[in-house]
């Protein structure tokens, strides 16, 4: 299975052109997609996205297709409005091919807690896609579509974008609207972008951009443009500062992911870049941090899944057992377990000992980054995940699955732009490299990726 091609335009992949490679023996099977708008046409609109096919994550809501979140409590759900950041894909002229599976209501790092089952990564059939945008990540790695949307609240654009071989971008907390983005948890989700290069997935980014009236969190700044320039002379990143955090390579870090990391470094600084090692000394607690404050959120957040307004319903004879019978019967496993995990972090009693704790050092780790940030440092670089793509049912333990996260929650928990592109290949599976970056300098991390992307080879660990 060839990867995307790089040097296709974005302009040339039209509509006819996705749905020829998704009809490709290779392509069928994966189950990227929940639900498909085989009559999608393009609109006529001419903007910058004219006739391009994109693929959206199934917590986006869509007014042409269903919104489930891959859980069965949302089987049939059609929502009455659409999404900010679809519909500004649509008025760029973007044509929406289909919704993308996922892990149940955005909670895992696989993609096979969907009711609707599993996607496989088109790079290898017996490993996972990554999660929580599993299915929007593999549509981009196998061709389908070079664009797609995706959400991230701990890591789940940039570490399917890492597995898949492709980029992925989660933007600065309030950049793009959540308008229509079902939530998971508030204060840490985010729309995200999947690219099959740099700049496609910054024009994705700039498109979907901007202050939102429908959501109080988006922020009132001018979106600045975001497709980096073609990179020109010999030393394109001089003046850069990037920043490698120690506790990002731990003595324990596979040395092959290591040696891409380092490879990728070198050439930064052949690019012009200077490389400084820095600290942020609290990452270590990022896991513990997020898996309480996103399970807080989201019990409750998943409230309103009650029966009642819509989703699945099972008749009982009194409301108590309504509830009951349509959320036992509604919920996964894994949602389940998130919603009764968030319901004791909250509990009286338990909620200084967990949440407020939680948040203190949540304050801390924003805090680590803003000093490095004032230090001087431009940039960060980190490698994108501990591990490549594992196989299907291997890390079947919750909390083996939870410490998957360790290099990607940090950034939905200070709220800084983050983005993962590929950077090598172990045994034949993609490496992702990270960038992160200060709140709203999603220029500078673009410009920089874009600059490694031209100039590395995507090779094997020699290490
Ligand atoms: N893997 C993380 C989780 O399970 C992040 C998911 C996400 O970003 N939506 O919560």
């Amino acid at each position: 299975m060839s990867q995307p091609d790089v040097k296709t335009p974005l302009a040339q992949h039209t509509v006819a052109h996705a749905w020829s490679r998704f009809d490709e023996a290779d392509v069928q099977g994966l189950n990227a997609f929940l639900a498909l708008d085989r009559d999608a046409a393009a609109s006529g609109v001419e903007g910058t996205l004219a006739g391009i096919p994109v693929a959206i994550k199934d917590n986006l809501a869509t007014l042409t297709l269903p919104t489930t979140c891959a859980s069965r409590v949302l089987e049939g759900y059609v929502s009455p409005f659409e999404a900010t950041a679809v519909r500004k894909l649509r008025d760029a002229g973007a044509v929406v091919i289909g919704k993308t599976n996922m892990d149940e209501f955005a909670m895992g790092s696989s993609t096979e807690n969907s009711a609707y089952g599993p996607t496989l990564n088109p790079l290898d059939r017996s490993r996972v896609p990554g999660g929580s945008s599993g299915g929007s990540a593999a549509a981009v790695a196998s061709g389908v579509v070079r664009l797609a949307l995706g959400s991230e609240t701990g890591g789940s654009v940039r570490q399917p974008a890492a597995f898949c071989g492709i980029v992925g971008v989660k933007p600065t907390y309030g950049r793009v609207s959540r308008y229509g983005l079902v939530a998971y948890a508030s204060s840490l989700d985010n729309v995200g972008v999947f690219g099959a290069t740099v700049a496609e997935a910054a024009l994705g980014l700039e498109t979907i951009s901007g202050h939102d009236h429908f959501d109080s969190t988006s922020a009132d700044l001018p979106v600045p443009s975001m497709v980096p320039a073609a990179a020109s002379g010999e030393r394109p990143l001089a003046g850069l500062v990037v920043g490698k955090p120690r506790e990002y390579f731990p003595d324990n870090l596979d040395p092959r992911i290591a040696a891409h990391c380092e490879r990728a470094l070198q050439q930064l600084i052949a690019l012009g870049a200077e490389v400084r090692d820095v600290s942020l000394p609290s990452t270590d607690l990022a896991v513990p941090v997020y898996y309480i404050i996103a399970p807080a959120e989201a019990s409750s957040n998943l409230a309103r899944y009650d029966g009642v307004r819509y989703g699945a319903r099972v008749e009982a004879d009194n409301l108590r057992s309504m509830y009951e019978g349509s959320r036992s019967k509604g919920f996964g496993e894994e949602v389940t377990r998130r919603i009764l995990l968030g319901t004791y972090v909250l509990s009286a009693g338990y909620y200084d000992a967990y949440y407020k704790r939680a948040q203190a050092v949540r304050t801390l780790i924003t805090q680590e980054f803003a000093s490095v940030f004032a230090s001087g440092v431009h940039l960060l670089f980190t490698p994108t995940t501990p591990t490549p793509a594992f196989r299907l049912g291997e890390l079947s333990d919750p909390y083996e699955m939870y410490l998957s996260d360790i290099f990607t929650v940090t950034a939905n928990l200070a709220g800084v732009p983050a983005m993962s592109q590929p950077i090598g290949l172990v045994d034949g599976l993609p490496v992702g490299g990270q960038f992160m970056a200060p709140h709203f300098d999603e220029p500078t991390m673009f410009r920089a990726a874009a600059a490694l992307e031209a100039s590395l080879s995507i090779e094997e660990a020699t290490a």
